[in-house]
């Protein structure tokens, strides 16, 4: 199939959506970012590659850090992560601290802000980096593990950290300190409450372009296994697991909706992008900052739906 065409008639489609939405503004770091950009990466298994618009301008990817995060911590605990978040849909925005009391502080999945606050403290715990001293700062090198892993995964090491937006992360961080004093108060953190959220806000800010992490996303859709290196990442039933929590939870109280307008395992980001797996067949990117109601972007869903709808990409 010739994405390309497919690709540049999406874009062409997709800019009078372009001004729908609303970027996000709880940090001024992101409420900075222009609105009307839209861009679009696919890469197949194949290795075929096919892009539009901004495909390559830097954007915060935010949640979407949760999918690397997950692979990372079930790398490290295996099943043993389900015994500290769950992985049922939350129905509830992504911030969310209302499950939390009824379900003991044990979060409703690892892509809700609860959920990946949990996994991030596991990172933490069982962190393969160790400042060569042995006095560095335990954080910092659980960040330095994370971001390796996505350049791994990436295949590009210049991806960094925009400090920026990490700094502004943890000076508006209220929600989220509250979401992880609440989870220590039931036992459920094992580090410092505020190492484990540096690590949470730093992960946040990572900043990549659709290109990158459409190729970073190759191995979710190849059965955990790099497809153009060979390398692999994660086994494959644990690649299908974690597809199957990106399309059950991965659009926060909007999993649902995305699940049938456009059929296939996703996580967005409040900075506007989507990472989006179509099994055996290619991994999706697309970024543009105006997000709807439930803090997923508008025109960024919209292209995903025209693209499933034009390949027939949906997995139902
Ligand atoms: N940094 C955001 C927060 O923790 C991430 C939310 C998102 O991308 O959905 O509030």
């Amino acid at each position: 199939m010739d994405l390309q065409p497919i690709l540049d008639g999406i874009s062409a489609k997709i800019r009078p959506h372009l001004s729908d939405g609303r970027v996000a503004d709880y940090i001024p770091a992101l409420a900075r970012v222009e609105r009307e950009q839209f861009g679009m990466a696919i890469v197949t298994c194949e290795g075929q590659t096919a892009q539009t618009g901004a495909a390559e301008t830097l954007f915060s990817i935010q949640s979407i850090s949760k999918v690397f995060t997950l692979t990372m911590a079930l790398g490290k605990i295996g099943n043993n992560l389900w015994h500290r978040v769950g992985r049922e849909p939350s129905g509830s925005a992504f911030n969310s601290i209302m499950q939390l009391e009824t379900e003991h502080g044990i979060p409703r999945n690892p892509l809700i802000n609860a959920g990946a606050i949990v996994v991030t403290d596991v990172i933490l715990s069982n962190r393969s980096l160790i400042s060569e001293n042995g006095i560095g700062e335990p954080g910092y090198d659980a960040v330095q593990e994370i971001l390796d892993f996505v350049r791994l995964t990436a295949h590009d090491p210049s991806i960094a950290i925009d400090r920026e937006v990490a700094e502004s992360e943890a000076a508006h961080g209220f929600r989220n300190a509250s979401l992880a004093n609440f989870m220590k108060s039931f036992g459920n953190l094992e580090n410092p409450v505020e190492r484990s959220l540096r690590v949470y806000f730093h992960q946040c800010a990572i900043a990549m372009n659709c290109e990158q992490l459409a190729r970073a996303g190759l191995f979710l859709a190849a059965d955990g296994r790099d497809p153009i290196s060979g390398k692999k990442v994660v086994s494959a039933p644990r690649a299908r697991r974690i597809n199957a929590i990106m399309l059950t939870c991965g659009h926060y109280d909007a999993s649902g909706d995305f699940a049938f307008k456009v059929g296939l395992p996703g996580k967005s980001g409040v900075g506007g992008g989507i990472l989006c797996i179509v099994p055996d067949v290619a991994a999706i990117a697309v970024w543009s900052p105006g997000l709807n109601k439930n803090g997923n972007s508008h025109a960024g869903t919209l292209a995903l739906e025209m693209l499933a709808k034009e390949t027939g990409w949906s997995i139902f």
